[in-house]
């Protein structure tokens, strides 16, 4: 695996050293790897271009059972790979073997959409006629992915573009490149011919751009304003898009809610896994007659969090992934009480007993929904709380917000909550849940801007990963 970089079957050393830090330790080193250039990334999609024929024409059960076997290795090295992420991206040992083994589960579910049937038949408007409609491979796909889940997102990418007879070209962010690496290294082992799996360490801009030119397809995710600029690219070579994006998530509580349950899903939404979800809950939209007991509850979970490195076993929230979003996180705390927020807990760094990012979870109150706090993504574990008469303005708060990611509502009714499910502009509803996880079987994703085209999973999948030919057959010609 000399240079981390994995094109058309061969390991491949690239000009640019780069290394990467341990935010729990930053005065640990976690992997050195290489960046290549522009030359490499169109060999990688040249490498990609040539094999997926080959891989389309696969028979199908083979096909099947390689992803199957990559399920295994990933649970057979789930430890090894949850620790590296620990390592490398700072979710707790626990989140970073969980993460592993959703990753094996994603190419498990992959393996049998390998095998299921693929298209439709109808009669046709004329005599003697027929209509099938097929599904294709994409053929290429280009996928960049961000630092925040560095095991399964690129694994639920690579699953659905192989699954349905594309060959794929990753870039990882360069923050996490080590979970991209040992997943190139099982994608390997398991018998994935040369060239149908590539990847590729760069420059998010200069690689991006070689990829999206060269591509029949872009999956991308990461942040809004990224995925503008991949979209705008993308429009010059009308290169077919799915982009997962940033959110602003909200969760309404009214007054009728069971105060615990509410109290659990916003502490898991806002702080577990140190805020770094898209889905994560940053705006608590709280009726005033649960509201002060609301706020009291959530304060106390928040001091009662134990922060720290993420390797420590009694650690539940692990440091921010990398110095520059820990800035932003302290910055946006900063900004927010100078809109008019008050502290309710945390704000600040913590202290631990390494030099990590670590940050306390926070809890802003007296909010209003058209401050900057409640309009602009945070991605750390802050959350704002904004105080509501009644469900009619609980409503056109969570929804008086650019993004459309995911949502959510703490009731004991359930004619409001079927009112909020209804009501609410985002992609992804919960109801007495936590915020949205990856269920692989479906669609996960929001509507623009937090998404943009056919979601990458569950039923939408064969959507983005494969075009649909209608063909007409005159049966009774000859
Ligand atoms: P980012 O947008 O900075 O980077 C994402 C990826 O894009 C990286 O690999 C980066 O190198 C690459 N990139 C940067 N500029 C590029 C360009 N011009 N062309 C092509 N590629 C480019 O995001 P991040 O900081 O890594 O991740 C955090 C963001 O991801 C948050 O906004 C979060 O909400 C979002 N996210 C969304 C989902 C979802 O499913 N909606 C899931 C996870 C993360």
């Amino acid at each position: 695996m000399q240079g981390a970089n994995y094109i058309d079957g061969r390991w491949v050393e690239g000009a640019t050293p780069f290394t990467t830090q341990n935010p729990s330790d930053l005065d640990e080193t976690v992997g050195s790897y290489t960046k290549v250039g522009e030359a490499e990334v169109r060999e990688a999609m040249a490498a990609a271009r040539r094999a997926q024929p080959a891989w389309a024409a696969f028979n199908m059960q083979a096909r099947a059972d390689i992803l199957y076997r990559i399920a295994e290795l990933l649970k057979a090295r789930a430890p090894e790979i949850g620790k590296l992420l620990s390592r490398e991206e700072g979710k707790t040992l626990p989140e970073g073997i969980g993460e592993a083994l959703r990753a094996a589960q994603c190419f498990q579910a992959a393996a049998g959409d390998v095998i299921r049937a693929q298209g439709e038949w109808y009669n046709s408007m004329r005599d003697g006629f027929n209509v099938l409609v097929t599904r294709e491979p994409l053929g290429v796909i280009a996928a960049i992915t961000p630092w925040n889940f560095p095991i399964a997102l690129p694994s639920w990418k690579i699953a659905g573009a192989l699954a349905y007879g594309n060959a794929v070209v990753l870039k990882p962010s360069s923050f996490v490149p080590g979970c991209a690496v040992m997943l190139a290294q099982i994608i390997e082992d398991a018998g994935v011919p040369a060239g149908v799996f590539n990847l590729v360490m760069g420059d998010g801009r200069a690689t991006g751009n070689v990829m999206i030119d060269e591509a029949d397809g872009l999956t991308f995710t990461g942040g809004t304003a990224t995925g503008r600029a991949v979209l705008t690219r993308a429009a010059e070579t009308m290169t077919k898009c799915q982009l997962e994006l940033g959110g602003k998530n909200a969760l309404v509580v009214l007054d009728d809610a069971d105060l615990d349950l509410a109290v659990e899903i916003a502490s898991n939404g806002a702080w577990i896994q140190t805020g770094q979800r898209c889905t994560g809950t940053e705006r608590l939209i709280v009726t005033r007659g649960i509201h002060d007991a609301f706020v009291e509850r959530m304060a106390k979970v928040a001091g009662s969090y134990r922060v720290g490195h993420a390797l420590d076993p009694e650690t539940q929230i692990g440091p921010v992934a990398n110095v520059q979003q820990f800035n932003e996180n302290l910055q946006f705390v900063i900004d927010a009480q100078a809109e008019g927020a008050e502290l309710a807990a945390g704000g600040g760094a913590v202290e631990a007993r390494t030099r990590g990012l670590y940050m306390a979870p926070t809890l802003l109150t007296g909010t209003r929904a058209e401050w900057r706090c409640n309009q602009h993504e945070s991605f750390g574990p802050i959350a704002s709380v904004i105080k509501v008469e009644d469900l009619d303005e609980a409503i056109h708060a969570a929804n008086a917000c650019e993004y459309k990611l995911s949502s959510g509502i703490a009731t004991t009714s359930l004619k409001n909550a079927e009112r909020f499910r209804k009501a609410s502009k985002a992609g992804m509803v919960m109801v007495n849940a936590p915020t949205a996880g990856l269920e692989y079987h479906v669609p996960l994703g929001g509507r623009s801007p937090s998404g943009y085209g056919a979601r990458e999973t569950g039923s939408t999948a064969a959507e983005f990963f494969t075009e649909s030919k209608t063909s007409y057959i005159n049966h009774g010609a000859v």
